[in-house]
């Protein structure tokens, strides 16, 4: 991609990231940027290097080379304070997100004790106000195992979000849903970018990327092979490898 294409104001930019493991690449001169209040989409098929990208953001990879900005900070940067950066970015993985031995209420209200210092009522407060807006109010006091896999993946955006990150990284987190309940997910995912949250997202469900995103990147061994808006990658991809890739969900 030309540089030209970069957009130096985005809030989330990366900028020749590459990942070994072992003698491996798994990312390779990676350019992405996601602008403020913006969705983006990673698709792209198992192996391709989703989770790591998004890994490297949220700083649970180190990069071998490249560089992550969120906003003026350098997440590459050495000497970064990574406890204070991370408050900065709100994550979901997959699956086991909420810790079984705490209440949903409190396993949102913790961070927002620990990292922002919160009092024990004001965090309770705040995550009570979070969790209703979810719908999860009458779970609150309930442990995760109570919970439908799309009420447990509802609290742990909640949770994510405790912190007020200025960006979210989601890591496939329909994926180990029935199907009947990837929909009540995907409606929250929805209505954070309608409230101007900025996402960063892996994901297998082409539809919502099709309605929700605002552009779309295929990556295919550690490579992005193509991006643009969802339109046009999912209904007219230029790249054989973005055709193949998308014939093989039909
Ligand atoms: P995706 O999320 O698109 O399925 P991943 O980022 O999980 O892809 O994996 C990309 C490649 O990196 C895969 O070949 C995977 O086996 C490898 N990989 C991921 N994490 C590690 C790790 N910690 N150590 C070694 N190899 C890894
Ligand atoms: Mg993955």
């Amino acid at each position: 991609m030309s540089t030209e294409a970069l957009d130096a104001n985005a809030l989330l930019r990366l900028r020749g990231v590459h990942k070994r493991f072992d003698d491996r690449t798994v990312l390779d001169s990676i350019d992405l940027d996601v602008a403020a209040h913006q969705v983006v989409c990673l698709i792209g098929g198992s192996g391709s290097g989703k989770s790591t990208l998004l890994r490297c953001v949220d700083l649970l990879v180190e990069v071998d080379d490249g560089t992550i900005h969120l906003g003026a900070t350098e997440l590459t940067d050495p000497a970064l304070d990574q406890r204070l950066a991370r408050r900065r970015i709100g994550v979901v993985f997959q699956a086991y997100n909420l810790f079984p031995h705490l209440s949903v209420l409190d396993n949102v209200a913790l961070a927002p004790r620990r990292v922002l210092g919160r009092s024990r009522d004001q965090a309770e407060s705040e995550a009570m106000a979070l969790l209703t807006r979810l719908g999860l109010a009458d779970k609150a006091r309930d442990y995760p195992d109570r919970l439908s896999g799309g009420q447990q993946q509802r609290a742990a955006i909640a949770r994510s979000l405790a912190t007020e990150p200025e960006v979210l990284l989601f890591d496939e987190i329909t994926s180990a849903l029935d199907p009947e309940l990837v929909g009540e997910v995907l409606d929250v995912v929805a209505d954070l970018k309608d409230r101007g949250f900025t996402i960063l997202m892996a994901t297998h469900e082409m539809d919502f990327a099709r309605h929700a995103a605002d552009q779309v990147c295929f990556l295919d061994n550690g490579v992005i092979r193509e991006r643009g808006e969802p339109d046009q990658i999912l209904t007219e991809p230029r790249e054989a490898a973005t055709q193949r890739f998308l014939a093989r969900l039909l």
